[in-house]
């Protein structure tokens, strides 16, 4: 049972802008330029969730409990 081990990072909300000025992505989230990778909405600082590495890409997660949901159960089968 080691399907905590892609870890889904929750970001509290002050820390948000720092952690996509961290990624080097800070300019994509001021632009809308950043979706949820479940649902496709737009993210912002008040609906960002999670962040999972994944390969070389980073999955990005609203804060829809469905989403969550969605990106857990993504990592955990890991087929599209
Ligand atoms: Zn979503």
């Amino acid at each position: 049972m080691e399907r905590e081990k892609e870890v889904i990072r929750t970001i509290y909300y002050k820390d948000v802008a720092n952690f996509f000025e961290s990624i080097g992505s800070s300019g994509e989230l001021a632009r809308g330029e950043i979706r949820c990778s479940i649902c496709g909405e737009i993210i912002t600082p008040n609906n960002f969730r999670a962040v999972v590495r994944k390969s070389e890409n980073l999955l990005f997660c609203c804060d829809k409990e469905s989403c969550i949901h969605e990106l857990v159960s993504h990592l955990r089968g890991d087929k599209a």
